[in-house]
């Protein structure tokens, strides 16, 4: 009895332990600064999204997904997104197939392995980077969804503070007001927002100026690993070369090298 209730203790101990070091469920804040983020890629105007930041000395990231508006092993997508890891902006998972289902709460465990596997796999080839940050589409997730993707993935969770709308009807004039205000009116907000490069509303407001308007007003533009203090990737090794496995329309079963 004595002994059961010392491993009970000691179980409680370690449990608590655990969950004050693993973090919050997760993260719709920053801590510091502030990260200007980007979903749904990659697609065409990535390169630009990119070259804006770069051109304002600041940071941005990407939640992408496999194989949505294209497939991420296109050679275009291939060199581009080399061209954003090297630049210092950060690559974070939103779904291999975003498109095909309303949301994680409608797949099974396994069809939620195949979505995050498939996706880190292609950034593993392509990149030599496993992402620890994981976006849900459409921001659905319900408790059991965090406990598996921070258990069997290892994933950090991240929503959003703020959504500029351009996934939802929102014109290029709302997200400009929608960033301009952070600028104008909330410079030292630790915000997390949220925009979609496949919008041509929040790429045009992007065009018009709000990522210089920010760091005009004096706001620091970070990624996300960045503005939470957290490493942004939980394996990090070498680009590999194109085989045929780099191919969005294959068989796909899991290979060793993913988690
Ligand atoms: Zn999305």
């Amino acid at each position: 009895m004595v002994l059961h209730l010392l491993t009970v203790l000691f179980a409680l101990l370690v449990t608590s332990h655990a969950a004050r070091s693993r973090g919050p469920d997760v993260y719709t804040l920053c801590k510091r600064g502030f990260s200007y983020t980007w979903d749904d890629g990659p697609w065409t105007m990535h390169e630009e999204i990119v070259e804006t930041f770069d051109t304002q000395g600041a940071k941005t990231s990407f939640y992408i997904n496999g194989n949505n508006w294209s497939c991420i092993y296109d050679e275009e997508n291939v060199q581009t997104l080399r061209t954003t890891f090297e630049n210092g902006h950060q690559i974070a998972s939103h779904t291999y197939l975003q498109w095909s289902h309303a949301s994680l709460t409608e797949l099974n465990d396994t069809q939620i392995d195949y979505e995050i596997k498939r996706l880190d796999e292609a950034l593993i080839k392509i990149l030599g980077i496993r992402p620890r940050f994981f976006r849900p589409p459409y921001g659905n997730f319900n408790q059991h969804i965090i406990d598996y993707i921070r258990g069997k993935h290892n994933k950090t969770i991240i929503m959003w503070s703020n959504d500029s709308g351009d996934a939802t009807g929102g014109s290029a004039r709302d997200s400009w007001n929608f960033y301009t205000r952070f600028a104008r009116e909330e410079p030292d907000y630790t915000g997390l927002t949220l925009s979609h490069e496949v919008s041509d509303a929040g790429v045009e407001a992007m065009r018009n100026g709000t990522v210089q308007a920010l760091v005009e007003a004096g706001v620091e533009l970070l990624t996300t690993a960045d503005c939470l203090g957290l490493e942004p990737y939980d394996y990090v090794g070498d680009y590999g070369e194109r085989d045929e496995t780099w191919n969005c329309d294959a068989e796909w079963t899991p290979s060793v090298s993913s988690r």
